[in-house]
């Protein structure tokens, strides 16, 4: 056990608390639902109208797996509630989760509009017992921030408890359950513990449930995102690199992750990385080095790197089609990953926007993703399954690692595709059988 580990003692009962979860999105929900699991009531409250009541019907309005099933099985357990009312909804709460979203703004920086309209409320209506805890990914200095709005509007402070979260879309649930680690950051000792307890109710007794000050806490959590996003980059540009050596990517990422410093996992080359927060924390870092006159040399390339990312993909189409104008390129996956309906930044979008600049017609199909796509990317064609996108098609394009795209007939697709073509952009089907039936095929790094 490490100096800051909170000592964990389950020889006592720990007590149900009084939680209110603010924002239902990917974070807010997996959290509200996942604290009912372990016992405590709790209500989660969104602004977002339709999105209550979708939820108080039990349908999660994204996909994410085993999170309808969690959000069902505790309404029936009547130890979750959803709200749109705030007032209500934390009144007599020990315990207030914020879980807004924190998009970019113009600047790149993290934008706080949500959390602070959010602490402006709260400061009119909590009645002084209660701890705050943020959930959003927040820079650096924010609850020092909150605490400021509660003393403008002239009431104290509560105890801001920094509490970053590190899930995984598409694992999130898992994640929830089983974290690598509770990141508890504060300097109310009292506060800490308590939210620390909260989570000691349900999770595994060897999760380590660290406790350091709101500002490291804060930082951990960009840097952890800064990092992942790097060690990606790494691989892509590896990848490039393979491809102009001849060696197999495949082989050098897994020699290279057996040495247990760097590791087996985001070893895998792709279009690009994507989703909703590697993009804007690494803009909010880059926006606080440059107010400190700090060059983050590494994350500006990690960006520029990724954007190269995205032309290679398209690159890889031209070297196929040679002339892309009017030609029919099949995509499947517009996710920024598998097992999510999260088009978030994914990689999708700049790379058909390109496309389609470019005179290509395209078509594209993704297991959950689809339903929103024309949200990110308006008028796009949409089919309903892999076969029929690649009909008549004179480029197959994958762009998410589903495991259905893994298993793809590709004698049927020599059938029915007008020229026989594929960028594989995840290395998941096998090159070898694709180029006997015909195909011109080209991965990433293991041609
Ligand atoms: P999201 O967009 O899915 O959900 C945010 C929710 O907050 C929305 O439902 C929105 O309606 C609601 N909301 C906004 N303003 C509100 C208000 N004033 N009152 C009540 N509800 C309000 O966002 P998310 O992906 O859940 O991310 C939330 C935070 O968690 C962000 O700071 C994000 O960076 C961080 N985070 C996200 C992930 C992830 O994988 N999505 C992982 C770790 C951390």
């Amino acid at each position: 056990m490490t100096e800051n580990e909170i000592k964990k003692d389950n020889s006592y009962h720990i007590a149900a608390s009084n939680i209110c979860v603010i924002g239902a999105g990917f974070v807010g929900l997996v959290t509200a639902s996942g604290l009912a699991q372990f016992g405590h009531k709790v209500v989660c409250v969104d602004t977002d109208k339709s999105k209550i009541d979708e939820l108080t019907n039990g349908r999660v309005p994204f996909y994410e797996p085993d999170l309808q099933q969690l959000v069902r099985d505790n309404l029936n357990k009547k130890t979750i509630s959803f709200s749109d009312n705030l007032a209500d909804s934390v009144r007599g709460k020990d315990v207030v989760f914020i879980a807004v979203g924190t998009p970019s703004g113009v600047d790149g920086r993290a934008e706080l509009s949500n959390i602070d309209s959010v602490c402006r409320e709260l400061a009119e209506i909590l009645s002084g017992k209660e701890i705050l805890v943020l959930k959003s990914t927040v820079p650096l200095g924010t609850s020092e921030r909150v605490k400021k709005i509660f003393e403008k509007a002239g009431k104290d402070a509560p105890p801001v408890v920094s509490c970053p979260e590190f899930l995984r879309e598409a694992r999130a649930v898992h994640d929830f359950f089983y974290p690598s680690r509770i990141l508890i950051g504060g300097d109310n000792d009292d506060a800490k513990k308590k939210i620390a307890e909260i989570f000691l109710k349900g999770v595994n007794a060897a999760v380590p449930i660290v406790s350091t000050d709101n500002k490291t806490a804060e930082l951990v959590k960009y840097a952890a995102n800064a990092f992942l996003a790097t060690k990606i980059g790494f691989v892509n540009e590896l990848a490039g690199f393979c491809d102009l050596l001849g060696v197999n990517i495949k082989d050098v990422s897994k020699y290279i992750g057996m040495d247990p410093r760097i590791g087996t996992k985001f070893m895998e080359p792709g279009p690009g990385w994507g989703g909703s927060c590697f993009m804007k924390d690494l803009s909010e870092l880059m926006g606080l080095a440059k107010t400190k006159d700090f060059s983050l040399l590494i994350t500006n390339a990690v960006l520029k790197a990724n954007e190269k990312q995205f032309e290679l993909v398209y690159e890889k189409v031209c070297e196929l089609l040679s002339n892309i104008k009017d030609k029919k390129i099949a995509v499947l996956g517009l996710a920024f990953k598998a097992e999510t309906s999260d088009m978030r930044y994914s990689p999708a979008i700049p790379i058909i926007n390109k496309l389609l600049q470019s005179g290509a017609r395209v078509i594209a199909y993704d297991p959950k993703a689809s339903e929103g796509a024309r949200e990110f990317i308006p008028g796009i064609d949409l089919a309903d399954d892999a076969y029929k996108t690649a009909e008549s098609a004179d480029c197959l394009l994958i762009l998410t690692e589903w495991n259905e795209f893994r298993s793809l007939d590709l004698e049927k697709l020599a059938e029915t595709m007008n020229s026989k073509n594929i960028v594989d952009a995840r290395n998941l089907l096998d090159p070898a059988l694709a180029r006997k039936l015909g195909f011109k095929y080209i991965g990433m790094g293991q041609n």
